[in-house]
């Protein structure tokens, strides 16, 4: 199959499944298990953090994030199109009595600074109690400026805010800038990350932030069912997604860019370059073009997409050049 749904898709490389086979384990409720351990201090280190804990997926760590900062009655400020608002099934509300202030995302995925200082609530029994900041980068395959990271740090730092960061592809992020992971995330107080994305683990993500903050997030964890046993069988993987697979990433952006060009020859679909910065690709489908028998046909020819009215097409490691290739010519017999 050739999958452009998601980067979630990836399979664990021969390495992660050899690490797999002999990983040392141990019961991690307890904090005895080796290998998750190691993960846990080496990703702390890596990105500049007290500490880290690994968590089943990307929802979990941005939860843990949310009720560790936030109260019941406290409310978190994040964008329209944030995962942990409008992907995550209400979870910071639905479990954390914690209230969601959602503010519109500029054309760039950027929060306009003045549409946060507005929102920030005063210390009144009629509002909720405004604790933390909380974005995403990438966010819908774009790369936030780091400069703007800078503005919203100092933005909630004078306002008395945390500042979290959904960094579920914040590897992307670092790679499309030529820059390291750690460079974006200094400008925050927590961050999670995705490890089953681009990064070809099978499970896990990451959340990193200081010994208070992730001391209440274990707790969270445990809570939520999220505590596990012999979890270095996961972490084994999750390691060498980090080490392993990060530069790897932009040989995916240099494919979605290859992809993009391509589609660019069809009148059926109209692709937004702007947008084409990492390893996404988002594609308008004409009036009249029926998409979903389409994909019918790619599926039955081994092809994945989602349809809908705007593509989007995810490259990553277990889609080749010669993969999109043969992606294209389908495409255009089927359009003929
Ligand atoms: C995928 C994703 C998540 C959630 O990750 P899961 O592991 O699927 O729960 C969170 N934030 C962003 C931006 C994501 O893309």
């Amino acid at each position: 199959m050739i999958d452009f749904r998601s980067d979630t898709v990836t399979k664990p490389t021969d390495a992660m499944r050899k690490a797999i086979a002999s990983a040392e384990v141990g019961d991690d409720v307890y904090g005895d298990d080796p290998t998750v351990n190691r993960l846990e201090d080496m990703a702390a280190e890596m990105y500049g953090f007290d500490a880290a804990i690994f968590t089943s997926s990307g929802t979990q760590a941005n939860l843990l994030a949310l009720m560790a900062h936030c109260e019941r009655g406290d409310e978190y400020i994040c964008g329209q199109q944030a995962h942990n608002y409008k992907f995550e099934g209400g979870g910071a509300a639905v479990l954390g009595s914690i209230q969601p202030q959602p503010l519109a995302n500029q054309a760039d995925g950027t929060i306009l600074l003045s549409d946060i200082k507005a929102a920030i609530k005063p210390d009144d029994v009629h509002f909720a109690h405004t604790k933390l900041l909380s974005l995403e980068n990438t966010i819908g395959g774009q790369v936030i400026p780091q400069a703007y990271l800078a503005q919203a740090q100092t933005l909630a730092f004078d306002n008395k805010l945390k500042i979290h960061l959904d960094g579920a592809r914040v590897a992307n992020a670092a790679v499309a800038q030529n820059i390291a992971i750690s460079d974006i995330t200094q400008y925050f107080d927590s961050v999670s990350i995705c490890l089953s994305k681009g990064l070809c683990a099978p499970v896990g993500s990451l959340l990193l932030g200081d010994e208070r903050l992730l001391t209440k997030a274990r707790r969270w964890r445990k809570v939520l069912g999220g505590g596990m046993r012999q979890a270095g069988i996961l972490a084994a993987a999750a390691e060498l997604a980090i080490t392993e697979q990060v530069e790897r990433l932009s040989d995916d952006h240099d494919n979605a860019s290859y992809l993009a060009s391509q589609l660019k020859a069809f009148d059926e679909f109209e692709v937004d370059f702007a947008l084409v910065q990492t390893n996404m690709v988002f594609a308008k489908v004409e009036q009249g073009v029926d998409i979903r028998r389409i994909a019918a046909e790619l599926k039955s020819s081994g092809m994945l997409i989602s349809p809908g009215s705007t593509l989007r097409l995810v490259t990553h490691a277990d889609i080749s050049r010669e993969d999109i290739d043969v992606f294209i010519s389908k495409l255009k017999s089927l359009l003929r």
